[in-house]
């Protein structure tokens, strides 16, 4: 997974391919900044629509990547447009945005594209076991595998209204968070290890009010372990 979502496009750069050494002199200096814009990119699924089947539907799948997820991207957009934030990543503007009254439109679309461009590349069809380094430690943190998964079942099922369950880092310790909202451990300092999204959203077209059933399928058959594994690695 890459770092961020942002993509700098340099349209001023190849604008000034046409004016050759002129235009290679000006980079060099290091005009090209001023045509720096932040989008904010609709992150590819790496699985089929239908992929995640019986777990979470192809018509789930379409409304939340295709309805709830672009929409925040496109917002995200939207919003961002001559809001002074060209060049900044994601994570740069949600830390900037955060608990800010007059960035709220801004934070919440950021967020909601980072939270929903995470959590869908922690899922994969038959998402494997938990295993190596990412087991030790969550052993290490909260007793058993057994254990992790019915705490974070836990925090989920108590996420009160609109939400997201997160496996985070603070600093080199693992813990069990939750959000409210678009609210992201990325705005607290924290990294982001793996997620689930409990906004019903998420859930409720395949299994209505049963959130658990949800969470817990996702824990035991969709989250991708290993990817969840390399976010322990790179945060070194
Ligand atoms: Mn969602």
């Amino acid at each position: 997974m890459k770092k961020h979502y942002i993509k700098r496009r340099h349209h001023l750069h190849k604008g000034l391919c046409l004016f050759g050494l002129m235009g290679l002199a000006l980079l060099l200096t290091g005009c090209g900044k001023t045509g720096e814009k932040t989008s904010i990119v609709l992150e590819p699924l790496h699985y089929k629509m239908d992929a995640l089947k019986p777990y979470i539907s192809d018509q789930t799948m379409r409304v939340h990547y295709g309805k709830h997820y672009a929409g925040y991207v496109d917002k995200a957009n939207q919003f961002l447009k001559g809001g002074g934030f060209e060049g900044k990543t994601a994570d740069e503007i949600i830390v900037l945005t955060a608990g800010k009254k007059e960035y709220t439109a801004i934070f919440n679309n950021v967020a909601q594209a980072w939270n929903h461009a995470f959590f869908f590349t922690c899922l994969k069809p038959d998402g494997g076991t938990v295993g190596g380094e990412l087991a030790d430690r969550i052993i290490k943190s909260f007793g058993s595998i057994e254990t992790f998964k019915q705490e974070f079942l836990k925090a989920a099922n108590s996420r009160f209204g609109s939400g997201w369950t997160w496996l985070v880092l603070d600093g080199e310790e693992l813990k069990i968070v939750t959000t409210a909202n678009a609210d992201t451990p990325i705005a607290h300092g924290l990294r982001p290890v793996f997620t689930v999204d409990v906004w019903e959203h998420a859930y409720y077209l395949d299994y209505q009010n049963r959130r658990a059933d949800f969470v817990e399928n996702v824990l035991n058959h969709l989250a991708d372990w290993d990817f969840v594994s390399s976010r322990l690695t790179s945060a070194k």
